[in-house]
This record gives structure tokens, sequence and C-alpha cells, in this order.
């Protein structure tokens, strides 16, 4: 069984040993080292992981780590100005605003003042409309994640069909247009889909990104089925507190011809895809001639 199951802490540490040594050259050949601007907002303590573990990947990989850290009631003309700052900053190459801001703030309108080409988490309007077209722009780093591992196993879809659960415009929308790009046959589900569980049967491709502990059972799974699982839910279970993704895994294991798990899946792939974009930004930034996913990955 263990043959099955994608290593997302491996294949994301050896993604970051390349783009370690392609920043040594961009390094090499610029006389600059990129920059990763991180902000982050109030004390939301998953928060302050995820900003935690992303300045120390920042770092291993050669990059420079700005961060600003602001009060949970600062206000969104203040955040705005960090934004500007950071924008007309030669030290910086990409900026990423930690989500979820307080409510008080407007997200859209503080991800759409981030320069389109530092936008690393390929929220902007202009990365988003560039993605649907199928022309070259920053992606979101959990799909692209996720189209990487794949584009490892199974790197033409044609003919298949990738069911998605979940429609947010951080996972499920994006991971929509990246599946069409490799020729699936999509469907998007969401929370007033009436008929999941059949849909999920004919997936040859399942990417579960809605929140809710294990709610994808074993007997949904096609046989020889990839599951992707983006979910990353904390709950208790026998008195200890443990992580569980959106698929129950024991379950699916059985059915499927590979499957992510969590913690240790797509979690890890998308730190390595947000230095993946700033080392892919700092390029074109710096006016070298910029690498492609396929120099990473020969
Ligand atoms: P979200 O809350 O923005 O979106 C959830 C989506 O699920 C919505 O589109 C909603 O329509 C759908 N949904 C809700 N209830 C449903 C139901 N009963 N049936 C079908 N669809 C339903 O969440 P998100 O930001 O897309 O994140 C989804 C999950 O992925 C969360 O567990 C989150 O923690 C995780 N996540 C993981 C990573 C990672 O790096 N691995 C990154 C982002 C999000």
């Amino acid at each position: 069984m263990t043959d099955k199951i994608i290593d997302g802490k491996k294949i994301s540490s050896e993604i970051r040993d390349k783009i370690r040594k392609f920043s040594d050259v961009l390094k090499q050949e610029s006389g600059k080292t990129p920059g990763l601007a991180v902000v982050l907002v109030g004390e939301n303590p998953a928060s302050k992981v995820y900003v935690k573990n992303k300045i120390e990947k920042t770092k291993e990989v050669g990059f420079n780590s700005i961060e600003h850290k602001l009060d949970e009631k600062v206000s969104e003309e203040k955040l705005l100005s960090v934004v500007r700052e950071l924008n007309d900053d030669e030290n910086v190459q990409g900026i990423l605003v930690q989500l979820p801001l307080p409510k008080h703030i407007n997200s859209d309108l503080v991800l759409d003042t981030i320069k389109p080409i530092k936008d690393v988490d390929g929220f902007h309007a202009e990365n988003v409309g560039k993605l649907w077209s199928g022309l070259d722009s920053l992606v979101p780093c959990t799909p692209l994640g996720c189209s990487i591992l794949l584009k490892k196993l199974n790197p033409d879809l044609s003919g298949k069909n990738a069911i998605i659960i979940g429609r947010s415009n951080i996972v499920g929308k994006p991971m929509a247009a990246l599946l069409l790009e490799m020729n699936a046959t999509v469907t998007v589900t969401h929370s007033r889909t009436s008929n999941i569980e059949e849909l999920v049967k004919s997936a040859d491709v399942l990417v579960a990104a809605v929140g809710i502990p294990e709610m994808v059972k074993g007997s949904w799974i096609k046989k020889g089925a990839i599951v992707i699982d983006v979910g990353i839910n904390r709950i208790e279970r026998d008195g200890k507190k443990i992580l569980v993704g959106d698929v129950d895994y024991d379950e699916c294991l059985v059915n499927s011809s590979m499957i992510t798990p969590v913690p240790g899946g797509v979690g890890p792939m998308t730190i390595a895809c947000l230095l993946l974009n700033t080392l892919f930004t700092s390029y074109k930034q710096f006016g070298i001639p910029e690498i492609k996913l396929s120099d990473i990955f020969e």
C-alpha cells in the first residue's frame, strides 16, 4: 500500500533544493538576491505557524525574507500603504499578504493593490485572468503544487474525468483552470451540488478542497483513481489533537492508485510553490532569461 502514497514532503524538498541551485545561478548572473515579503496582520495562531514556516523556508533557499507584522486593528489605509511601499521596493520581488485578514479590511482590495508581477500568491485579478486565458501568469501556490504532483504521476489527463470538490478562489477555481490545461474533463462541485457522491464515483482524478474532515468515503472512489487531498482539518480523536484531510484516508487508500496523505501531501507543496513563484518572477524582474517549470524538473 505504501507505494500508493504521494510523498509531498520528499517532492517539495527536492523542488526546494533545485530552487536553491537556480537562486545561486540567478545571484551570480544578476548580482541581486530575490526578496520575498510576508505581511501578517493580527495574531491568528494558524497564520502565525504558516508564516514562521514560510520565513524559514525562504531563508533556506537563499532568498531574503522581509517581514511586516501589523496589529489586528491596523487600518485598511495603513495596510494598503505597506503594500504600496513593497510594490516600489527594488529589494522585494514577491509580496504575500497572509489570509484571512480581519473583517474590517477589504481583502480583495488589498490583493488587487499588489503589483501583478510581485503577486506570488497569484490572487491578483490580472493573474487570475491570464491563468484562465492560458497565458503566462503567477499561479496560486496550492493548486500549482497539486498540478505538479499530478504531472509527475500522469502528465496527460486527456480523456480523464477530474472532479474538484470546492470552488474557492484559492484552490478550487484555479485548480479547474490547471486541470483543463492538462486536457482533463473538469467538473467543479460545491456546497450547492446535489449529487457529489455520484460525480466523485466517476472521477479518474479527485481534488478535495472543502474543509470538512473526512467527507469523502472509500466507497466513492473509483478503482485506480488519483486522490489529491487539499484539506487540513484539526480534530480530536481518542483524546488527541490530530490533522486529517477532506477524504477518509484509510478508506480511500484501498481503491485509489495514488493518494496524498495529510499531513505530508499537498501542504509542503504549497510553500515550495510560493518559492518557485518567487524564483520565476525574480528572473523576470532582474531581466535574466526566464526559466520554466520544465527547467526545474529536468
Ligand atoms: P473555502 O472555505 O474557501 O472553500 C470551501 C469550498 O468547499 C467552498 O467552495 C464550498 O462551496 C465548498 N463546500 C463547503 N461545504 C461543502 C459540502 N458540504 N459539499 C461540497 N462542497 C462544499 O476553503 P479553501 O480555502 O478552498 O480550503 C479548503 C480546504 O483546504 C481547507 O481544509 C483548508 O484548510 C485547506 N487548504 C489547504 C492548503 C494547503 O496548503 N494544503 C491551502 C489552502 C487551503
